[in-house]
């Protein structure tokens, strides 16, 4: 008998197989086949063969009619390497380029097809042979708790495997390159999103909140592009696309094979300290693994118990779970997508007392009839009831148990996955706040803050940009009100990009004015600005038109700093240096109290420490009201045009011709850079 050896699945570029006996409809003890067989979709036992060969002195095949005489011309099936790789429950696979994945479950046009396609399987096969360490989860979670060891920190590391794209279930685990969180993506919902955007955009902007990665999805900018063009070049542009695509992924090992590993509509996991690895978050009760959620709604109904056994009942639900979760609902029904879009940065209460169980929700849900978007249940009593009524009131119509509405009249005949979605807002936002959500059973969604930060990390001009862009470091910034409410000092400086005179409006204003639209940009448009332009042109997107003022935000924070006693200017003068630190504005010129006797030997020592107007400067002193303190002194030599920087008490005079020129960089108390030359 021969062990099953990886190549024999190299020919398979894309298929789904079951692991399954079909007669038995359970898993073999010993899948064999003859070591002629070349099919992939069925085996037989081994123990048959062997009594097959022991009776008769031959065993033929009865797939393909090979035929074995001895034990040596019996192989192992590839299943035995799937039964190691993949849970117990698990009894279907796909086969990609000879490697196993769970089955998906999504809509084969839309997210599978790419596999059959010679770049995409050419690229996939690829990226498994430059995985990246520093890109697994396990490295991630590592290096965070490293950095933390001091803070001594006892959370539980949760992971849930939703991709950040469109909250489906992660089958194939990639990460965009260079992003520090956890949390990643689907590959087919990348590609997906790429096959129905590389025209649009060049780029996406990476879901995570508070993360400004990006990837790029489009070789080049489609949209400069006017000229039309051959199918053929359409299609070679298309193949680079893809290869740029993935070059700025990369896959995640650790988490495939712990997903693999784990139960199909398993979402959560976390990082086992003792093991140092990444494990399925589960509560086993005598070794079987039991959900809180659907033990609880079992416990509920003396009805299911004598119908049914508790793992056949919680298998039937978990499996229409994973169907929920990959469906594509959401892509399907425009306007409630919309509907969502909008409640994105609204600010509400979330109850997350889940209605049926009184658990702490997990996996947020609603139908698609639901509303109100302020209210849902965990995924799993949600399905838990669709199926009890589905076993005990086959005949009646089902209602949705959070909004009372009938969503079929036959229970029979409706799919629990055409009907309920997982909320993305409350499950983008609900993960940073879960420890004050299991204390007080209230998910405070704080929209008002994720717009701000989303406008902070992507929806911005950069600083490097804006002082790139600048013919004079020394910029004057006239404009300190908000152009909306006139009363108002701009703290949060959104510039509106197409205003002729790139009006700004502080972003509480300008969150305001989206309250009173509803948030529908789209429809209603805002007016923020009185110019000619502005009035004729209501704002109706955000992306292009507005945005986060960077430079001017850290002028702001400065300008703040100091003038708190002086707030009546019109205007202040800030002039950006290299770096945010080394900027300053300008207010004060200063006559430094310090002269430097020249009268020095070559190469002697200039004993500084016991220049007592030197020694007063770094004891701080008060120049026109504020109070000042040296911190650093560079000294420029003109004669050789190289700049010294001294830290030292000491200094060396080595040639009396020079002219020395002085540069102070001065700190006030609230570490407030000011500098003078
Ligand atoms: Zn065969
Ligand atoms: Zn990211
Ligand atoms: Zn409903
Ligand atoms: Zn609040
Ligand atoms: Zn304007």
């Amino acid at each position: 008998m021969q062990y099953f050896n990886n190549q024999a699945l190299n020919s398979i570029i894309f298929d789904t197989f079951s692991l399954l006996n079909p007669v038995t409809k359970e898993r073999y003890r010993n899948p064999a086949l003859t070591k002629n067989c070349l099919h992939h979709k069925a085996c037989f036992e081994l123990e048959e063969a062997l009594k097959e060969i022991q009776q008769q002195k031959l065993y033929q095949c009865p797939h393909c009619n090979q035929q074995a005489f001895s034990k040596y011309d019996l192989v192992q099936d590839w299943r035995v390497e799937a039964y190691k790789e993949f849970n117990e429950e698990v009894d279907e696979v796909i086969i990609i380029k000879g490697m196993m994945f769970n089955k998906c479950c999504r809509n084969k046009y839309k997210y599978l097809n790419f596999f059959t396609q010679p770049e995409y399987y050419k690229q996939f096969e690829q990226i498994f042979e430059r995985v990246e360490n520093d890109m697994q989860i396990v490295s991630l979670i590592r290096r965070d708790l490293q950095q933390q060891q001091i803070q001594n920190n006892n959370n539980k590391i949760i992971y849930l495997c939703f991709c950040l794209l469109d909250k489906v279930k992660i089958n194939i685990p990639v990460r965009i390159r260079g992003c520090q969180h956890y949390e990643c993506y689907e590959l087919t919902s990348l590609l997906n999103f790429q096959i129905e955007n590389r025209k649009k955009i060049q780029y996406l902007e990476c879901k995570q909140p508070f993360c400004s990665n990006r990837l790029r999805i489009a070789h080049k900018n489609y949209s400069i592009q006017s000229v039309p063009i051959s199918k053929e070049l359409d299609e070679q542009q298309k193949i680079l696309d893809i290869q740029t695509l993935f070059s700025g992924i990369s896959v995640d090992l650790d988490l495939l094979n712990v997903i693999k590993k784990s139960n199909p509509s398993s979402f959560k996991f976390y990082y086992n300290k003792k093991t140092e690895n990444i494990e399925e978050d589960i509560n086993k009760i005598d070794g079987k693994a039991v959900d809180p959620f659907i033990v609880k709604f079992y416990l509920q109904h003396p009805d299911v118990q004598q119908k049914m056994q508790y793992q056949e009942f919680q298998k039937i639900i978990q499996q229409q779970t994973i169907l929920a979760t990959q469906g594509g609902l959401l892509q399907e029904e425009q306007d409630l997508s919309k509907q969502l879009t909008l409640q994105r940065y609204r600010n509400y209460q979330v109850n997350m007392i889940d209605k049926l169980t009184q658990l702490t929700i997990e996996y947020p849900v609603r139908c698609k009839l639901c509303r109100d978007l302020e209210v849902c249940m965990d995924i799993r009593s949600y399905i838990a009831q669709f199926i009890y009524f589905k076993k005990f009131f086959l005949a009646k119509g089902f209602s949705c148990p959070i909004c009372n509405q009938q969503l079929g009249q036959q229970i029979l005949r409706m799919n629990i996955q055409n009907y309920i979605y997982l909320d993305p807002n409350i499950l983008s936002y609900m993960y940073q706040n879960m420890s004050n959500i299991i204390d007080t059973k209230i998910f405070e969604y704080h929209g008002e803050q994720y717009m701000l930060q989303d406008f902070k990390n992507r929806q911005k001009i950069k600083r490097e940009d804006y002082v790139a862009s600048l013919l004079d470091r020394i910029v004057v910034f006239r404009q300190l009100f908000c152009r909306v409410n006139f009363e108002l000092r701009i703290r949060q400086p959104l510039i509106l990009y197409n205003c002729p005179d790139r009006k700004i409006v502080d972003f509480k204003s300008f969150y305001q004015e989206l309250k009173k639209i509803n948030f529908d940009l789209e429809k209603q448009g805002l007016i923020l600005c009185r110019c000619n332009y502005c009035y004729r042109n209501p704002i109706k997107f955000i992306a292009g038109q507005i945005y986060f003022h960077e430079a001017f935000y850290e002028a702001l924070n400065k300008y703040y700093q100091i003038q708190d006693n002086n707030q009546n200017e019109s205007h202040f003068t800030y002039t950006f240096a290299d770096t945010e630190r080394d900027s300053y504005i300008k207010t004060v010129q200063l006559i430094l109290p310090l002269k430097i006797n020249f009268q020095r030997e070559n190469g002697s020592f200039w004993d500084m420490m016991s220049d007592e107007k030197y020694q007063s400067l770094f004891r701080g002193s008060e120049i026109q009201g504020y109070k000042f303190k040296l911190f650093a002194i560079n000294f420029q030599t003109l004669c050789k045009s190289q700049s010294y920087q001294i830290n030292k008490v000491y200094m060396l005079i080595w040639n009396k011709q020079c002219r020395i020129s002085i540069n102070v960089l001065i700190k006030n108390q609230n570490n407030m850079v000011l500098k003078c030359v």
